[in-house]
């Protein structure tokens, strides 16, 4: 048995639908099998995406529209893409409905505790009182900052470390997390790096890119662990199915 784990997608120039590769090359190389998702708002759509995938990793991207957390936008704020905001929404809402297992990656991060309804820190660097760099310059492989770990997390169980270096790729971050939800991770300046969902369901979102580092002697646990998650909920799934057939 293997699970299929649908990727997010973004619009380029209005026409082409696009993501990194090493999405795909991070799922598959952990032993799942990659779909590319389009970015097409259509409830009904979505929610037969996620009954037929085993689990949604929201990917990296610009953006999420402020709108959608009540507030006005700040100057530096990217291009936003409403499609984008909506269909990913549909999906998450699909997929928590099956209680079926997310990783959220970076802006996916963001996009999660918007859907959950939490906030965002609009920019990092003006709004936050730190002298940490959160967008690196350095290659998307190589880790430039520290997080530190809360030790019983879920994400200190999968890694099995307290401490590790990440790249960085964000100048938005955590503000608000909803109840449901708990912050695992923070940078060295308080800027949250992690959190995870405290109910009964798998969704564990991440600010930095464990997709960009395949050498790392962490970032493949995490793809490793989501996957095998995965698994055992499409198991569960599958004979719950089979009891209500
Ligand atoms: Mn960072």
């Amino acid at each position: 048995m293997s699970a299929l784990i649908g990727i997010t997608t973004f619009i380029e120039s209005d026409e082409f639908a696009k993501i990194r590769l090493t999405y795909a090359n991070s799922v598959a190389t952990a032993g799942g099998i990659p779909v590319l998702l389009s970015p097409i708002v259509n409830e009904p759509l979505a929610e037969q995406i996620a009954e037929h995938l085993d689990g949604l990793i929201l990917s990296g991207g610009g953006d999420v529209n402020p709108i959608h957390y009540n507030e006005e936008p700040h100057s530096t704020l990217n291009l936003v893409c409403d499609i984008r905001d909506q269909y990913e929404f549909q999906l998450a809402k699909a997929f928590i409905a099956r209680k079926k297992p997310i990783l959220a990656i970076c802006r996916g991060s963001q996009l999660l505790n918007v859907a959950l309804g939490g906030s965002l820190i609009q920019d990092v660097p003006s709004q936050v009182n730190t002298e940490l760099l959160h967008s690196q310059k350095e290659d998307r492989h190589v880790a430039t900052h520290s997080i530190q770990i809360e030790p019983n997390s879920k994400l200190a169980e999968i890694l099995g470390e307290h401490q590790i270096e990440v790249n960085s790729f964000h100048h938005q971050s955590v503000k608000q997390l909803p109840k449901t939800c708990r912050a695992i991770a923070y940078a060295p300046d308080g800027v949250v790096e992690a959190f995870e969902y405290e109910g009964d369901q798998f969704m564990l979102a991440v600010q930095w890119h464990p997709e960009c580092m395949p050498n790392d002697e962490h970032a493949p646990k995490l793809f490793q662990h989501f996957i095998a998650q995965c698994l055992v909920d499409k198991k569960r799934h599958t004979l719950t199915h089979m009891k209500e057939g």
